[in-house]
């Protein structure tokens, strides 16, 4: 099932060969399969590929290969849009130098205190990533030199170019040697892009992922806004509702369907989880399983979802909105085959919306709006699908019997009324309770730790003796829990040991999941703090 390009087809370190893997890539996205060996090559290459495709690791990668380590000094800069940009793509090769912990990234954006920005300059870093504006900033107090740069990279070019920045980015470009590599991403390539191009990179090589017509089956297909933090419950109320015979839900990373699989199971679902790493033999087990109905939820992510041949998956769920339009039509092609009726349901976190629409357009789709199913719509479906049954039943006939004794009983006190509602009474909480309710897990109670308000600390067991930094936590808690490294709240780190605040709503999970990995290869010894300043143990 492999015949696409893989990460190890690119002969990468084994450091960010593993980052990838912790960051649960399974394999490259189209535009990294095309820009990736041509930045390999040296090549300038300008990228078009629409939003949410994976461009930022498309030169993250390459660009972190060619970092001289043991050089102090700038050797990348990467320029983009926004404050908001600069974060997230520091973050995204924050934790592609997971294992790389000698190279340095520093976002430099305005609104940021400039202290910090010189102290980290002064020290040295090798890639900077950056708003045109503040970069200027820098450059005209002397406080950034650019003259040992050996790759730019325009970041989202055609929105610089909106907000103006076409000055600022030609006097920065001034300061860079001439013989550097120049990569160009953006979304689109109107022609001032392909001007810039023609200004700025030498021989460059055009990469473009374009969207072949998609033919959409007839699904009928649906979305549920829905916070991160609230898609399990959802989900779990979704599956209740529909009650579907086999459902496919989709996560974007192995690590997610993992996690999930394993929540889902202790919510008393029959679930399995399917993953591009799982030997064959594994595979079968699962998918026999599926198929023989004794387990009717499968949680898979793309590449694993590929080969797939069942059909009678009633439902599927993209617990996470697909990265890639293409991904979105194989998902939901898994239900209303061979003629039966299916259903998509996609959960939109609000900073997906961009993704749906562009879903919405590539694949011609109409995707409804769904609204969050309630406790009382579970309830509504469940008594109908009941009743539905009754209905059957009384049609089927045979029923003699069991007349008798309602005819006996209702001639004591009870109506014929009262004792249908009671049997239908009985029968809705046994459907309740014999699955899901009572094995709901309840997020952890962390009682006084200290933290902020809404926070929880966490004590670590790493400390400045283990050189760690606040990125290494930082960078160890996102990537593993991927919970956004915003999120991380006050970070102190001592000697021997650390603490670490992060929103109450993701603390079970942090400590959950952090208790089992490790931070610049220690032991996290996560626990929560104790109330006072002082750590619970030493
Ligand atoms: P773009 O810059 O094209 O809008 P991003 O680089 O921000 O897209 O990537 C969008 C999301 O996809 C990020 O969360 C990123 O971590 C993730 N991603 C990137 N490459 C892959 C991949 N090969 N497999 C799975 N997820 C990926
Ligand atoms: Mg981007």
């Amino acid at each position: 099932m492999n015949s696409r390009i893989q990460f190890s087809d690119f002969n990468l370190s084994k450091e960010v060969g593993r980052a990838i893997e912790d960051m649960g890539f399974e394999e490259p996205s189209p535009i990294q399969a095309l820009a990736i060996p041509l930045i390999q090559a040296g090549r300038d290459v300008t990228a078009q590929a629409q939003t949410g495709t994976g461009k930022t690791a498309a030169f993250g990668i390459p660009v972190i290969e060619k970092i001289e380590p043991t050089k102090r000094c700038v050797q990348a800069l990467v320029l983009c849009p926004t404050r908001e940009l600069c974060m997230q793509i520091a973050e995204e090769f924050s934790s592609l130098l997971a294992h790389l912990p000698r190279i340095t990234v520093l976002p430099v954006y305005g609104g940021q205190p400039i202290e910090r920005q010189l102290k980290a300059l002064h020290a040295g870093v090798h890639i900077v990533i950056g708003t045109p504006g503040r970069i200027m900033d820098h450059l005209d107090r002397r406080t950034l030199q650019l003259g040992d740069v050996k790759t730019v990279v325009l970041d989202e070019a055609d929105q610089m170019l909106d907000m103006g920045f076409r000055d600022d980015i030609e006097l920065i470009l001034k300061k860079v040697p001439q013989e550097r590599q120049t990569l160009l991403f953006s979304a689109t390539l109107p022609q001032p892009i392909i001007d810039i191009s023609k200004r700025f990179q030498n021989k460059p090589e055009f990469v473009r992922v374009q969207y072949a017509e998609l033919t959409v089956p007839q699904i009928e297909q649906s979305y549920i806004e829905v916070k991160e933090r609230e898609k399990l419950d959802v989900l779990c109320r979704l599956i209740d509702l529909e009650d579907p015979q086999l459902a496919i839900i989709f996560c974007n990373t192995k690590r997610r369907a993992e996690e999930l699989s394993g929540k889902v199971r202790a919510r008393g679902y029959r679930a399995d989880e399917l993953h591009g790493d799982m030997k064959q033999s594994q595979r079968d087990r699962v998918m026999s399983g599926f198929r023989k109905g004794a387990i009717d939820i499968l949680i898979a992510t793309d590449v694993a979802a590929r080969g797939i041949d069942v059909d009678d998956v009633d439902l599927v769920i993209n617990f996470d909105v697909p990265q890639d339009v293409e991904y979105y039509v194989h998902r939901i092609g898994r239900t209303g085959r061979a003629g039966k009726s299916g259903k998509a349901v996609t959960f939109v976190s609000p900073r997906d919306f961009t993704k749906l629409h562009e879903i919405q357009k590539y694949a011609k789709v109409q995707i409804a709006r769904m609204p969050v199913p309630s406790q009382s719509d579970v309830a509504e479906t469940r008594i109908r699908a009941m009743l539905e049954k009754v209905r059957e039943a009384v049609k089927a006939g045979g029923l003699e019997s069991y007349i008798r004794i309602i005819e006996e009983e209702s001639e004591e006190d009870h109506s014929s009324i009262e004792i249908a509602a009671a049997l239908l009474k009985i029968q809705m909480e046994v459907s309740t309770t014999g699955g899901q309710e009572e094995k709901r897990r309840e997020d952890m109670d962390f009682a006084d730790t200290g933290a902020e308000v809404g926070m929880v600390r966490f004590f670590l067991a790493v400390g400045r003796m283990h050189k760690v930094a606040p990125k290494d936590i930082v960078g160890a808690i996102a990537g593993e829990t991927g919970i956004p490294g915003k999120a991380i709240g006050a970070i102190r780190i001592l000697d021997s040991y650390s603490f670490v605040e992060v929103p109450k709503e993701h603390a079970t999970e942090v400590y959950t999941i952090m208790k089992e990995r490790t931070i610049r290869n220690q032991p996290t010894g996560i626990e929560p703090a104790s109330g006072g300043n002082k750590p619970q143990r030493y």
